[in-house]
């Protein structure tokens, strides 16, 4: 069979630990024997990023701007235990943060379902996509505890030094607590325009929803904000798709979710997103069948998995030990970025491609063949649990039938 071929190479950013381990696997079991991979390799392990002083993470995200598809493998946010470890000159920034500064994207998570792992909500028949507004509110907060007698008032001044104060509150007879929050109008419509233009990729619905009959001028404005978007940029596009833009009050969003059978994208403000996201992907089931892609407004997309780099797995494969380590949302990373590289280049092999290995390896896991953290989740009458490797096989024997 002649090897699938490659325009624009997609640009490859590796990662650290047991995630990097798959990684390679990956590569050499199921998509070099099929695919002239045509990758711009980024190594953002931290090792790497300690030596180039972080300016890996910077090259790879503009590398994406240019191509404008990426595949990102897990990688280490160094805390103080990682700077002893691995000796690093400084405690360097989250690549994600980083990447998702340079971008000005939306993360956007997406479980993958398969037969035998019931979601704790047995409505949820397919998947719901939460994406999470990344920046301000409550994390870019300023915050006071406040003696008793104080007043505190919101103040703000404009370029020309004019001063508009607000009451926040008199503090009679008791201490207490302020915060102040803010959020920025271009963050919001990147914003909007991410949520937008990904539920026309999926050709799914999107809601969104905040808390506009309390919060009148802060959660209304993300309210104005999206509905202007939608009726000039997207209205006509969403109608020639059969989609629909749904906004509501959060409370109302939140009973609807569970109610519904799922198959939407849910747009959140950032703490909500914080919070339904960690609801959503334990009801669906594990974390290793959860997806990440992030959007930009511009239409650039870097693909990886929701988890981290399973360091406790790795130190086991240090060791010699096998692993069971769940390889599906790292795989389907790369499914995703082939699949989107196919359709920007219009290499149509390269999409039907990532559909059969996306097949193949759901496929795998219905057919009881699974590694170890699902083989605990799923109800099937017969199981079989593998390790890392031999998982990848597996899935390549389906694969090979399929080609
Ligand atoms: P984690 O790597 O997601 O793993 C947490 C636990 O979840 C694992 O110990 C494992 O449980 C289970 N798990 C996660 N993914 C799995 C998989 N693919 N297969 C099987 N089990 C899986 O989170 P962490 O241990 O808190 O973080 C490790 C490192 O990852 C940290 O340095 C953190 O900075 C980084 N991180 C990176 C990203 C990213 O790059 N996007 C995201 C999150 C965290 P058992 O051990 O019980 O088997
Ligand atoms: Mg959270």
């Amino acid at each position: 069979m002649e090897k699938i071929k490659m325009t624009t190479p997609l640009v490859e950013m590796d990662g650290d630990e047991m995630t990097r381990v798959i990684w390679k696997m990956i590569k050499d079991i199921l998509l070099t024997p099929y695919i002239d991979l045509k990758t711009e390799y980024y190594d953002l392990g931290l090792k790497h990023r300690n030596e180039t002083d972080d300016k890996v993470t910077i090259d790879s995200a503009e590398a994406t701007k240019k191509y404008g598809v990426a595949v990102k493998c897990a990688t280490i946010t160094p805390n103080a235990a990682r700077v002893e470890e691995y000796n690093l000159k400084e405690m360097w920034k989250s690549p994600n943060g980083t990447i998702r500064a340079i971008l000005d994207g939306t993360v956007f998570r997406t479980p993958i379902i398969v037969k035998g792992i019931t979601p704790y909500i047995p409505t949820w028949i397919k998947p719901i996509t939460i994406a999470r507004h990344a920046y301000g509110d409550v994390y870019k907060n300023t915050e006071m505890q406040v003696p008793e007698g104080s007043k505190c008032e919101l103040v703000c001044t404009d370029k020309n030094g004019n001063e508009t104060r607000s009451l926040i509150h008199e503090f009679k007879g008791s201490s207490g607590i302020i915060q102040g929050l803010h959020n920025v109008d271009s963050s919001i419509k990147s914003f909007a325009r991410s949520c937008f233009n990904f539920a026309l990729e999926l050709k799914q619905d999107i809601w969104f929803a905040s808390k506009d009959t309390i919060s009148k001028k802060y959660d209304h404005r993300f309210k104005d904000i999206f509905a202007e978007i939608y009726e000039t940029e997207y209205k006509e596009k969403f109608e020639s798709a059969g989609i629909e833009y749904f906004y509501t009050l959060i409370d109302d969003a939140v009973a609807r979710v569970i109610r519904s059978e799922g198959g939407y994208i849910w747009a959140c403000k950032n703490y909500d997103g914080d919070v339904m996201s960690d609801m959503v992907a334990t009801a669906y089931g594990s974390l290793a069948m959860m997806t990440s892609v992030l959007v930009s407004p511009e239409g650039i997309y870097e693909y990886e998995a929701a988890h981290g780099t399973v360091q406790r797995h790795y130190y086991k494969y240090l060791k010699g030990e096998k692993t069971s380590t769940n390889s599906v949302a790292t795989l389907f990373a790369w499914t995703g970025a082939l699949r989107k590289r196919g359709e920007l280049d219009g290499i149509t092999e390269l999409c039907s491609f990532a559909d059969k290995l996306e097949k193949a390896t759901i496929e795998t896991i219905e057919d009881g063949v699974m590694t170890g953290d699902l083989a605990l989740l799923s109800t099937l009458p017969d199981k079989r649990k593998v390790d890392t490797e031999e998982f990848l096989l597996e899935i390549n024997e389906r694969l090979k039938k399929m080609m």
